[in-house]
């Protein structure tokens, strides 16, 4: 079962929720928590892991200029703009590059070879009794994300419950971390931004045909508008989270509320039963 976290906004509390949901379970069997913001990557933050470290390598060009001609058919062909042909050489922008292979193909030369660039790490720890967790980390000034998000998903493949803590938005990043999910939990906060950013998220998870469930953030009490928005997606409410001073500061401490509170950890625990339910799998 593959369960992934997202939201159409930052700060909503999404890390927060896979934290808790993820912790919530391990007495009930073991969970593997796969960190794919990999922009900002904040798990670690809650477990203290001391993990196992592996770089994520992209292929990138590298020209023998000994063998090119500077026909420039390599330019002409990289719609992203990664291969520049000038008079005497061919400049190669790494960070552009999307490893298509294309120009390695085109080359009628055969003066094109791949090459690794490193482009982030994953690191995988067991923090707990129970508890895998792989996070994804793109290096900095880099923009291959779902490079990362492939090698961290990829790390957890084969274990049994996998919890995937989406990047926010809409963008490439997140339909990585979506793909071949069973059920998507959507967090949002009741206000109109957080709505207008849940129906994106919403016509994404509808798009790729993924079952998904909504927990409110931070509710003060007056979510009718995300209510009815539910209800008219069909989309089921799983979790309401007051907005309250004893809640933020376990969070502000960088604990968590299913640790530290009382009746949290059943509270995330019966969201994954309704998740499973929805999925129309028994326990
Ligand atoms: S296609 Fe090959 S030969 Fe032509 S410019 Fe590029 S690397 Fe040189
Ligand atoms: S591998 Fe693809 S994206 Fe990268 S430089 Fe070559 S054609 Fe462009």
């Amino acid at each position: 079962m593959k369960i992934v976290v997202a939201s159409g906004k930052g700060g909503t509390g999404k890390s927060t929720v896979a934290a808790n949901l993820a912790y919530s379970l391990i007495e009930l069997q073991s969970v593997t928590l796969v960190d794919c913001d990999v922009e900002v990557p904040n798990l670690h933050l809650f477990f203290n892991p001391e993990p196992a470290i592996k770089e994520v390598f992209t292929i990138i060009p590298k020209i023998d200029s000994d063998l090119c001609t500077l026909c420039g058919d390599c330019g002409r062909f990289c719609r992203y703009g990664a291969l520049t042909v000038l008079k005497d050489r061919v400049l190669v922008f790494e960070k552009m590059c999307h490893a298509c292979g294309g120009c390695m193909i085109v080359c009628p030369e055969k003066a094109i070879s791949e090459c690794n660039y490193a482009v982030g790490r994953v690191e995988d720890s067991n923090p707990l009794p129970g508890l895998r967790l792989i996070s994804g980390f793109l290096k900095e000034g880099e923009v291959l994300a779902p490079r990362v998000i492939k090698d961290a998903k990829a790390a957890a493949e084969g274990d049994g419950l996998i919890i995937i803590d989406s990047s926010p938005g809409i963008a490439c990043p997140v339909i990585e971390a979506m793909d071949e999910a069973d059920f998507c939990i959507l967090v949002t906060e009741s206000t109109p931004f957080g709505l207008h950013d849940l129906d994106l998220a919403v016509g994404v998870t509808k798009s790729l045909g993924l079952k998904a469930g909504i927990i409110i953030n931070r509710s003060d009490g007056s979510d009718e508008d995300v209510r009815n928005y539910c209800r008219k997606m069909d989309l089921p409410v799983l979790l309401t989270i007051p907005f309250s001073r004893e809640i933020a500061s376990v969070q502000n401490r960088g604990d968590l509320i299913s640790e530290k509170l009382p009746g949290w950890k059943e509270q995330f625990a019966g969201v994954y039963k309704e998740c499973l339910e929805l999925c129309g799998v028994d326990e």
